[in-house]
């Protein structure tokens, strides 16, 4: 007879801890501490929470366990950006990384094996997708990042930025982040995480209805449409027009910006043209621009433009008053950095085999 698989409480919301408690004939009560144990104090073994009777305990140990992500490598690079391969329980893999800026320290945390998106300069979009991951498996990111890097009591940001499209995985995504805030847990602010995608049209006017919307980041990387859909090959659904109408339809706090992401590929996108474009797309949102020039590599078909072409597209933003900054390379030595992460068939694959172009 086979024994029913056991239920992963850290995958379990506060309410549902309580349901389950309620279930097997506890007080609701204790969900508040067995949350706490787990996703603030980074405790995976129940007989740890000792505030818990032993019985309970007992019976917890009976019918739950607690899920984690094992750590499978981790690589600091020499700018102490640190990059986690962590293995899920079906021995899939994911990155996280940890970048230690001052004053804010930030974890930039995946949504999905692999990704569907294709995008032309991500090595990600090239593994394809091969799963969304669980609300559990993203909060569990953090949980051992935060653990690892003794962050549990301490603020830092998170940047849905890792291997994805959050909003292809979107009902996890948004669980996860509504079990990231719970302030029995890690407590994070939706000010404090920042989600990244291509900008699935339907699901951008599903996240300005959230509760919890955290800011936004959108990969644009394009001036026409026919740019976009070359780099950006699944919003061919969803035109350039249509997606800044709906940039436009969200709710934006007094302070809040959407960033717009432009990867500067040489001969390309990084006219003067492209930049006047830009602005003229973006009039009147409060947007700032993140650009991003391209790590040329054997592989991908795209150029790094020249320093000069940055600064002229840059100073042709700025001149309209536009809020522009060009990203520095974080991790490259160790493969940490935008559009870097890939794990193929469970293991990290050499830097042989990771001969294509990347995101700096
Ligand atoms: S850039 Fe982001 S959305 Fe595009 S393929 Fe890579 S991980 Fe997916």
């Amino acid at each position: 007879m086979n024994t029913p698989r056991k239920a992963d409480l850290a995958g379990l919301t506060i309410a549902e801890i309580g349901d389950a408690l309620v279930a097997q004939g506890d007080p609701r009560f204790h969900a508040a501490q067995i949350y706490r144990w787990i996703h603030k104090r980074g405790v995976t073994d129940v007989d740890r929470m000792t505030d818990l009777s032993r019985a309970l305990r007992a019976r917890l140990a009976d019918r739950f366990v607690v899920l984690t992500p094992r750590v499978a490598a981790h690589d600091v690079s020499e700018d102490g950006t640190q990059k986690f391969v962590l293995e899920l329980p079906d021995g899939k893999r994911i990155e996280s990384v940890f970048i230690p800026d001052t004053p804010a320290q930030t974890f930039c945390i995946s949504t999905q094996v692999g990704c569907a998106m294709g995008c032309a300069f991500c090595l990600t979009g090239k593994m394809g997708l091969i799963r969304h991951l669980t609300a559990a498996e993203i909060v569990g990111q953090v949980r051992v990042l935060a653990g690892a890097l003794d962050l549990l009591d301490k603020p830092f940001n998170i940047v849905l930025m890792g291997m994805g499209e959050p909003l292809h995985n979107y009902d996890e995504t948004m669980r996860a982040l509504a079990m990231l805030h719970e302030p029995h847990g890690l407590g994070v602010s939706p000010k404090r995480v920042t989600l990244s995608t291509v900008g699935l049209v339907p699901m951008l006017d599903k996240l300005g209805q959230e509760p919890l919307m955290p800011n936004l980041a959108i990969s644009l990387h394009a001036t026409t449409e026919t740019q976009r859909a070359a780099l950006v090959p699944p919003t061919k659904k969803y035109s350039l027009a249509s997606l800044i109408e709906a940039c436009r339809r969200l709710p934006l706090g007094k302070r809040s910006r959407i960033t717009f992401e432009y990867v500067l590929l040489a001969g390309v996108n990084d006219s003067p043209d492209d930049a006047r474009r830009l602005v003229k797309l973006l009039a009147g949102l409060k947007a700032k621009v993140n650009l991003i020039p391209l790590n040329a590599a054997p592989g991908i078909p795209f150029e790094r433009p020249s320093d000069a072409a940055v600064d002229r597209f840059a100073r042709i933003l700025a001149d309209k008053q536009m809020t522009v900054s060009v990203r520095k390379s974080r991790g490259r030595d160790i493969r940490a950095a935008c559009g870097q992460l890939i794990v193929e068939g469970g293991r990290v694959p050499s830097a042989a085999q990771q001969l294509a172009a990347v995101l700096g």
